[in-house]
């Protein structure tokens, strides 16, 4: 009986490994659908990885959500790791093998394991009462349809159920040990478990051998299931991704917009300022960006970080004064349309086409051109996404492509070619007001 749990233990990890490798390869194969972009290695990348994605730095705006999320955060990193053990003991048939090693020490992880295990719990209650009960605005809009309100309730239940599994198993494993049945090693007092255990008191022995061990197997099986859900097309991608796109993330100054090395080659020479012989001179194959596949692989990676917490569409002052803008929206549209291309490059091959693209079928012009370019959505994110860095690409190709800017804009290009400026005077006129001075 033992051995077959193994075998069953061993199959049942193997094959969920197999399937969370081969959803991260077609993660990355997805994110390099992008343009290539090199990004050069510097401390500062490496101080936004440990403040912003480690430290949290950017949620402690609002102290209690921080937290709550903190704990969330923390108890997933921490309670995971009881994991190991759990792996161990299903592959080799023990029972807590890392007790021995551990001695004392094993009484305070677990007991450390069981406070951020209710820490997650309590947490999560919270979230879920805030998304459904108090129904805070940022968790709703346009964006939000059932596909992402119903994967954020779900991970939240589910982290809920495992936490409970994992202090449920502890408190029947502790009434085993005081019954002194054979199996369950006498490894002590865990403080939170073994205050639950007189909610199991009173149950035969086989009965507590059943709860535990199904606890225990509902705890590895929901924690395959849901690294496997998380690496197909959840949002809770960013547990993992936070980390990777705070590291690759602008340090430039938000406000400064990148310009196009081929343009500015030719306004370069266009006004005699020297070339630099390293610049390109090759044509760009499309000014601007029109499909997924015209943006960089960092923008893609942004969409894959997004948390969907709409903390960016909160403070846009577009979306605010009730433009259709919203910059979660565009982070979950660019993600959903790199998703249906690499969905499409799969069963079509490399040449595919659904005969839609990213702008027009799931970003309409009306939403990028209401930008301000303000950056409060890359002020107000927590993992360092940059929506504007999309909308401006988007609207290099409405602008340069197609030459559908707004009437009013096509006075200020004008006036920049003719005057050098976005008024309507000729830089010999400019000081013209000086002459009024006395
Ligand atoms: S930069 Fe654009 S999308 Fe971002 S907050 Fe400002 S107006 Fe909204
Ligand atoms: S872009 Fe950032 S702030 Fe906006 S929803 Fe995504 S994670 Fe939240």
């Amino acid at each position: 009986m033992q051995v077959l749990a193994q075998v069953i233990f061993g199959v049942i990890f193997l094959i969920a490994n197999y399937f969370m490798v081969k959803n991260i390869l077609r993660i990355r194969k997805t994110i390099l659908l992008g343009k290539d972009v090199s990004i050069e290695a510097s401390s500062q990348r490496w101080k936004n990885v440990i403040l912003i994605a480690f430290g949290q730095k950017k949620m402690f705006k609002k102290p209690l959500p921080a937290l709550l999320h903190l704990f969330v955060y923390l108890g997933f990193l921490i309670v995971n790791l009881e994991m190991i053990e759990i792996i161990v003991d299903g592959f080799f048939g023990t029972h807590r093998v890392l007790f021995p090693l551990l001695g004392s020490l094993y009484s305070f992880c677990i007991n450390t394991f069981e406070f951020f295990a209710a820490a997650v719990i309590v947490a999560c209650l919270v979230f879920l009462i805030r998304r459904n009960l108090i129904k805070v605005p940022r968790f709703s809009g346009v964006e939000m349809t059932s596909k992402p309100i119903v994967d954020a309730n779900l991970i939240l239940v589910v982290e809920i159920l495992l936490m409970v599994a994992f202090l449920s198993m502890n408190a029947c494993d502790y009434l085993l040990q005081q019954a002194g049945h054979e199996h369950y090693t006498s490894v002590g007092r865990f403080f939170i478990s073994s205050s639950l255990s007189p909610l199991f008191a009173g149950l035969s022995s086989e009965a507590l051998v059943f709860i535990e061990r199904f606890c225990w197997w509902f705890h590895i099986i929901g924690v395959l299931a849901f690294a496997n859900y998380v690496f197909m097309e959840s949002k809770h991608l960013h547990i993992f991704l936070a980390f990777v796109n705070t590291y690759f993330a602008r340090t430039e100054p938000a406000g400064k917009l990148q310009s196009m090395e081929s343009v500015t080659r030719e306004v370069k020479l266009m006004l005699n300022i020297p070339v630099e012989t390293t610049e390109t001179t090759t044509e760009p194959g499309r000014f601007g960006a029109k499909e997924v596949n015209d943006l960089s692989w960092k923008n893609i990676l942004d969409a894959f970080s997004c948390t969907e917490c709409g903390r960016c569409t909160q403070q846009c002052p577009a979306n605010l004064t009730g433009k259709k803008l919203s910059p979660r929206k565009i982070m979950m549209d660019t993600r959903r349309r790199a998703q249906d291309m690499m969905k499409g490059i799969e069963s079509q091959g490399k040449e595919f086409s659904d005969g839609k693209s990213l702008l027009g079928d799931y970003i309409s012009e009306g939403e990028i051109m209401a930008c301000t370019t303000c950056n409060a959505c890359v002020e107000a994110c927590p993992v360092l996404i940059n929506p504007v860095d999309i909308i401006v690409q988007l609207r290099q190709y409405k602008v340069m492509e197609e030459s559908q800017a707004p009437a009013s804009w096509n006075m200020m290009f004008s006036n920049v070619e003719n005057n050098f400026a976005p008024w309507k005077f000729s830089p010999s006129d400019r000081f013209n007001w000086v002459q009024k001075l006395d």
